[in-house]
C-alpha cells in the first residue's frame, strides 16, 4: 500500500515555526484563562511547542510553564508544578524566554515584578527543601542582565516597586541585602532613591525601609553620605531618628534593636506569621 504522503507532511508541519506559534499561543491563553491543571499539563506535554531561534520546536519545560503561571497568577498550576518538579520548576528556561546569555533565572524577579506573593511564598518553600545551598543563593541573589533588569537582584526590584510582602519573603529566606546592582547600589540605596524621587506610596515605601533595616545589622550603603549631608530633607522624608541612625550618628531605636533580635531568632517559616503590629502598614522606624 502506498504511503499517505499527505499525512506525513501534515505531521511534519505539526512542529513547523508557524504551528509552534499557534500551539504556544493556545497554551499561553489556556494558562491565562486559568484552565484546570490536568488540562494544562495535558496540553503542555502533548500538544504545545515553542520555536527556538536555532530552528527547532521545543516542548514547554516545567520551568517555562511556571513562568506562564506566574504571569497569569495561576496559583493552583504553580503549586502543582513546584510540588511535582520541585527546584526543577525553577531551572533556567530556554533562550526564547530570556533576554540574553547574561540573564539570571527569571522566576523570582517575575514574581516580584508582578507582585505574585502567594506563588513567591510557594517558591521560597520549595527552595527551603533544596539541599544545594549554592544553587539556592544563586536563585535568590543573582543579578539580572544589564538590559532587562539593570543588573538588579529581586531585592532591588522589590525596593524599586515598593513590594513589602515580597521583600520580607526574600529577606526571610536568605536574600542578601548587601548585593549591589551594576550601578553599585544596594537595595537600600534604591529604596531611598525611590523615597526621594516621589511621594507616591510613601507609607508602603516606609514599610519596605523598616523590613530592610531589620536584616541589615551593618548599614553598608552608598546613600549614607547623602543622608548625612542633607539631614533636613531626609528628616522630612523618613523622620529625624531614622536619619540619625541610618547615617551612623546614633544607635537604632530600642524597637528596631528588639525586632532585629526577634527576626534573627524566628525560623524562616514563621516570619510570615509575625504579630499584626509588624505587618504592613504598621512598621515603625522610630519609637513613639
Ligand atoms: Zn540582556
Amino acid at each position: 500500500m502506498p504511503l499517505d504522503v499527505g499525512m506525513y507532511e501534515r505531521r511534519a508541519d505539526y512542529k513547523s515555526e508557524k504551528q509552534c506559534q499557534r500551539t504556544s499561543l493556545a497554551y499561553y491563553r489556556a494558562v491565562r484563562d486559568l484552565l484546570p491543571v490536568w488540562l494544562l499539563e495535558d496540553i503542555r506535554t502533548t500538544e504545545a511547542f515553542h520555536w527556538e531561534d536555532e530552528g527547532r520546536a521545543c516542548a514547554f519545560s516545567p520551568s517555562e510553564a511556571l513562568l506562564y503561571a506566574l504571569v497569569h497568577d495561576h496559583q493552583q498550576y504553580a503549586r502543582h508544578l513546584l510540588q511535582r518538579f520541585a527546584v526543577h520548576a525553577l531551572a533556567m528556561p530556554s533562550a526564547s524566554f530570556r533576554c540574553c546569555a547574561h540573564s539570571s533565572t527569571p522566576h523570582v524577579a517575575v514574581a516580584v515584578r508582578y507582585n505574585r506573593k502567594n506563588i513567591l511564598k510557594m517558591m521560597m518553600d520549595t527552595l527551603k527543601d533544596c539541599a544545594d545551598e549554592g544553587a539556592k543563593k544563586l536563585l535568590l541573589n543573582h543579578r539580572g542582565c544589564a538590559h532587562a533588569e539593570g543588573g538588579k537582584t529581586a531585592l532591588h526590584l522589590a525596593c524599586d516597586l515598593a513590594r513589602p510582602e515580597c521583600l520580607l519573603l526574600l529577606l526571610g529566606h536568605g536574600a542578601c541585602p548587601y548585593v549591589t546592582d551594576r550601578a553599585g547600589d544596594t537595595p537600600l540605596d534604591c529604596l531611598l532613591q525611590q523615597i526621594s524621587q516621589s511621594a507616591t506610596d510613601m507609607r508602603t515605601k516606609r514599610v519596605c525601609l523598616g523590613y530592610l533595616v531589620l536584616f541589615m545589622p551593618a548599614l553598608r550603603f552608598r546613600m549614607r553620605t547623602e543622608l548625612r549631608e542633607n539631614p533636613a530633607l531626609w528628616s522630612r522624608l523618613i523622620g529625624v531618628q531614622a536619619v540619625q541612625w541610618l547615617s551612623g550618628q546614633c544607635p537604632p531605636s530600642l524597637f528596631v534593636q528588639c525586632m532585629r533580635n526577634v527576626t534573627r531568632s524566628v525560623p524562616d517559616e514563621q516570619l510570615e506569621s509575625l504579630p499584626d503590629f509588624l505587618r504592613p502598614p504598621d512598621f515603625r522606624l522610630h519609637q513613639s
